[in-house]
C-alpha cells in the first residue's frame, strides 16, 4: 500500500507526478486559514509532509502519530519545533544549496537598489518629476570600492563575499560564530567582532539563522554602531532585527537606508511603519523566488521525502 503524504505547497506538474507514481497525496491550500480543518483531517493517516512557511510545533506533530518525515521547502527551518521532532523520531529535512546563489543575488539586487536609489527614483519618474537632468538630491551611494560586512558567514554569506570581492571590488568583513580561514584566503575577507564589522561597514548584510541567539541581534544599540552613511540589507529572516528600532533609525536618518527582503511579520500589514519611509526597499521575501530556483527546491524536497519514505537517509537531513 502507498505511503500517504499531505502537501501543502502546490508543485510543477512533473514533480506532482513523480509523487503521485509513488505516494498517496493530499493536497491543501492555504494550511494555516481556510484548509485548516483539512489539514487537522489529514494529519491522522500521514505518512509524509511536504511544504514551506507553516509553524509546525509539538501540538500539530501530536495529530500525526504516523508521521516518518516533514519535508521543508526552504533551507531555513526557524519555523519547526525541532526538539518535538526529535521526541516524536520525525525526520525535518530542508533544501539548501540549491537557492543559495539567488539569495545572494537577491542581497546584491537589494544593496544596489538602495545605494542607487532605484525604486525611489522609478517612482520619482512615474510621478512626473522627471523635467531636467537630476542633481546632488537624487544621487546615491557607491557601491563598488566600499565594504561589505556579512553577518552569518555560511553558504549565502560566502555567495555574497564571492560577488563583493570578485564583482564589486569591495572589501569584506564577516561575523560568525567560527571564523572561516579558507573564505578569509578566497576572498581577502576579515573576521570581526559584531560591533567591529557595525562599525567599520558600509553595507551590512544579515545572513543568519533565525535562533534564540539571534532574534532581534540588531537592535537600536547595533544600529547606533553603523554609520550614518551605512545601508542595512536583511535577507535572513526578519526578527534577527528590531523592527521598531530600525524604524526608528531610519526615520531620523541615523543610516541612511535598509533593504528587507524579510519581515516580521509577513505578509507584511498595510499599517505596518516600514511603509512610511523613504529610505527603506521592501521585496516579499523573495530571496529564492526565481522560477529556476524554486522548481530546483520542490525537487529537493520530493527527493529528501521519498527518500526518507522509502527507509532510506535522505541527502538534507536537518535532524540525523
Ligand atoms: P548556513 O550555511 O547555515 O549559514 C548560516 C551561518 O550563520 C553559519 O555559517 C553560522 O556560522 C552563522 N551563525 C549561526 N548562528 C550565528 C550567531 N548566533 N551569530 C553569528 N553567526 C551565526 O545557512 P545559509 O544557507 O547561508 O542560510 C542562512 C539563512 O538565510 C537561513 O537560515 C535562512 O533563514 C535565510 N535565508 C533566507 C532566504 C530568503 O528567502 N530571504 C533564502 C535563503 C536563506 P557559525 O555556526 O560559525 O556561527
Amino acid at each position: 500500500m502507498k505511503k500517504s503524504v499531505v502537501l501543502y505547497k502546490r508543485l510543477s506538474d512533473v514533480l506532482m507526478a513523480r509523487l503521485q507514481e509513488q505516494v498517496d497525496v493530499t493536497l491543501i491550500d492555504d494550511p494555516a486559514g481556510v484548509g485548516k480543518a483539512a489539514l487537522h483531517a489529514a494529519l491522522p493517516t500521514a505518512h509524509g509532509l511536504l511544504g514551506a512557511s507553516m509553524r509546525l510545533d509539538d501540538s500539530l506533530l501530536a495529530l500525526a502519530p504516523q508521521l516518518e518525515v516533514v519535508s521543508s521547502v526552504s533551507v531555513g527551518v526557524d519555523n519547526y519545533d525541532i526538539e518535538a521532532f526529535n521526541r516524536r523520531g520525525v525526520m525535518l529535512t530542508n533544501t539548501p544549496d540549491v537557492l543559495t546563489e539567488t539569495t545572494a543575488d537577491t542581497g546584491f539586487a537589494l544593496i544596489l537598489a538602495c545605494a542607487r536609489r532605484v525604486v525611489e527614483l522609478d517612482g520619482w519618474i512615474r510621478a512626473g518629476h522627471w523635467k531636467a537632468s537630476i542633481g546632488p538630491a537624487h544621487f546615491g551611494c557607491d557601491v563598488q570600492g566600499k565594504t561589505l560586512g556579512i553577518i552569518g558567514m555560511g553558504r549565502v554569506g560566502e555567495a555574497l563575499a564571492r560577488r563583493a570581492a570578485a564583482g564589486f571590488g569591495m572589501q569584506v568583513l564577516y561575523h560568525s560564530r567560527n571564523p572561516r580561514p579558507e573564505v578569509e584566503q578566497r576572498y581577502g575577507a576579515g573576521y570581526r567582532s559584531l560591533r567591529a564589522l557595525l562599525a567599520e561597514s558600509d553595507f551590512v548584510c544579515l545572513t543568519v539563522p533565525l535562533s534564540a541567539a539571534t532574534e532581534n541581534l540588531i537592535g537600536a544599540a547595533e544600529l547606533a554602531l553603523m554609520k550614518p552613511s551605512a545601508i542595512l540589507v536583511n535577507i535572513a529572516r526578519g526578527r534577527v532585527v528590531d523592527e521598531a528600532a530600525l524604524v526608528d533609525a531610519l526615520k531620523h536618518k541615523r543610516i541612511r537606508g535598509a533593504g528587507l527582503d524579510v519581515m516580521v511579520k509577513e505578509p507584511l500589514p498595510m499599517d505596518s511603519p516600514l511603509l512610511q519611509l523613504e529610505n527603506l526597499v521592501l521585496t516579499p521575501h523573495i530571496g529564492s523566488a526565481t522560477e529556476e530556483t524554486r522548481e530546483a527546491m520542490a525537487r529537493c524536497a520530493v527527493d529528501n521525502l521519498l527518500a526518507a519514505l522509502a527507509g532510506q537517509r535522505p541527502a538534507n537531513l536537518v535532524n540525523p
